[in-house]
């Protein structure tokens, strides 16, 4: 694949700087070489969290903000002109269907445009207080602010934690993933040349335990965004609690799809099926669960098995269904979890093409029926193209189901009975509830975030903007 910019170098200051040793990136589609990556550490980040505060005092931080989202609006539109370069980037990176990319970069368009328009119409408030005084609030960035981001939908991510960042005044220090991160430099190349300041934007590449612990664990950074494991957020909180600083963190899941018997099941499979395989189930809100009444059970089965018998697995550029996964050790883990499920009844899995490389790493969709919901597939995340099917008696039985995971992200209820859905929006643990639809990763407006080890703090829509300031209360007394 020919870039055109230079992946080896990090973006500091406005200045592109190699580093002494590099990452390679692999091709998940076959196993290839595909780029040499920047391996920064301590001595970037420090310079890079430098260059930020320095853009903080200096242009960017006295910018209006009206200014800030014209440039993010130039963004946009720069995005917008270079979607399919940025999709085959995507796509040979992460291995995503080349359709899937496309999407995804123009998610990245559309983040820069909300929050690039959002941007002068965030303030504070008046409050009424006491004779003789004059009380208001200021919303104020935090100053710089640390994005560790992972390998399966860089784009997305960069949109919608850097973009609200950058609206809202903040300057950026951006860790993308070893595993992943051309688009991230792309981005950056073009955010340059949709004329943000230098500095307001810093880009480091490099290993998790190196650059990523070095940026969370840094003192003059005032908010982190990370987006990745459990394992992994834990030691980004401990690092922001060490210097007291506030951390957004989107972990995992384990989201329900939730089928009663008075639903359309026609118009549900399609929902129901894509939610488990896009990106092959490397989807933070990937639905793996789908919990069905037993009324109901034998016919989305039956449905849900022809949907996954169609399913194909190949190359990201020959646009299947399903890519591979990103790397081998992947493989491995979610191959591991298939060998946990040989008690379990497979109901059906899809084909990998005749023409996937044997060195690409690839696994079928798998769909398993009837499943115990304290089974490991019902209770762990997998990060897998592998959905579970569990039948319920009930409402309080699925309630009960939906809600018995250590996680909390997206659900969804497919039922025409309204006050069932108001009941089950209410009672169900997730920071999204969807009726009668499933937004795995959808929805630039929609707050997004979770509970549990899923996560806290919502990043998306105008929430994020929130998120990324910090509110100032003035209260004057002039008598
Ligand atoms: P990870 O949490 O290790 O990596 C995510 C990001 O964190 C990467 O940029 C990585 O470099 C960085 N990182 C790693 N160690 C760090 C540290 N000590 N300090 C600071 N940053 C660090 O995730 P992974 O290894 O890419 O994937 C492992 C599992 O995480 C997957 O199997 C999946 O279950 C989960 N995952 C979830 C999401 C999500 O969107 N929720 C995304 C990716 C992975």
């Amino acid at each position: 694949m020919t870039l055109w910019f230079d992946p080896t170098l990090c973006l500091i200051g406005g200045q592109w700087r190699g580093t002494a040793q590099q990452i390679s990136l692999i091709d998940p589609s076959d196993g290839s070489h595909l780029a040499q990556i920047a391996r920064g550490g301590v001595d970037e980040i420090d310079a890079a969290v430098a260059a930020a505060q320095a853009a903080r005092d200096g242009d960017w931080g006295r910018m209006p903000a009206a200014e800030r989202g014209r440039i993010l609006l130039r963004l946009s539109q720069l995005v917008t002109d270079r979607v399919d370069d940025l999709a085959a980037l995507e796509a040979a990176d992460v291995g995503k269907p080349l359709t899937q990319a496309r999407a995804d970069a123009l998610a990245l368009a559309r983040y820069c445009e909300f929050y690039g328009g959002a941007a002068d119409k965030l303030h504070g408030d008046t409050i009424p207080y006491l004779d003789g005084y004059t009380v208001y609030t200021l919303r104020e960035p935090h100053g710089v602010t640390g994005h560790i981001v992972p390998w399966n939908y860089p784009m997305q991510i960069i949109g919608r934690s850097v973009g609200a960042a950058l609206a809202t005044g903040n300057a950026c220090v951006l860790k993308p993933a070893e595993e992943a991160c051309l688009t991230a430099l792309a981005f950056a190349h073009l955010a340059q040349e949709a004329g943000l300041p230098d500095g307001a934007l810093n880009v480091v590449p490099g290993f998790g335990a190196e650059a990523g612990a070095a940026l969370s664990a840094h003192p003059g950074v005032q908010h982190l965004s990370f987006t990745g494991s459990v394992a992994t957020g834990r030691l980004v909180q401990q690092a922001a609690a060490q210097n007291v600083v506030p951390v957004t963190l989107e972990l995992g899941g384990k989201s329900p799809q939730i089928v009663f018997d008075d639903a359309d099941i026609d118009d549900a499979l399609p929902f129901l099926v894509n939610a488990g395989i896009q990106n092959a189930g490397q989807t933070c809100s990937a639905s793996s669960r789908i919990l069905v009444q037993r009324g109901v059970y034998d016919q989305v089965h039956d449905k849900m098995c022809a949907a996954y018998n169609a399913l194909t697995v190949g190359p990201a550029d020959h646009d299947l269904r399903v890519g591979p996964l990103i790397s081998a050790r992947q493989r491995e883990i979610v191959t591991g979890f298939l060998a946990q499920g040989a008690d379990l009844t497979l109901a059906a899995h899809g084909q990998i093409v005749d023409a996937a490389p044997e060195a690409g790493f690839y696994v079928a969709p798998h769909l398993f029926a009837d499943v115990p919901p304290d089974h490991a597939l019902a209770q762990k995340e997998i990060f897998g193209p592998v959905q579970v099917m569990i039948p319920f008696e009930d409402e309080a039985d699925a309630l009960c189901i939906a809600n018995g995971t250590e996680y909390g992200l997206v659900a969804s209820v497919w039922t025409r009975d309204g006050g069932r859905q108001m009941r089950l929006a209410r009672g169900l643990k997730a920071g999204q509830v969807f009726i009668n639809n499933y937004g795995a990763g959808g929805g630039v407006e929609l707050p997004f975030g979770g509970s549990g080890a899923s996560g806290h703090g919502r990043e998306k829509g105008f929430e994020a903007l929130y998120g990324f300031t910090s509110l100032k209360t003035v209260a004057a007394r002039h008598g």
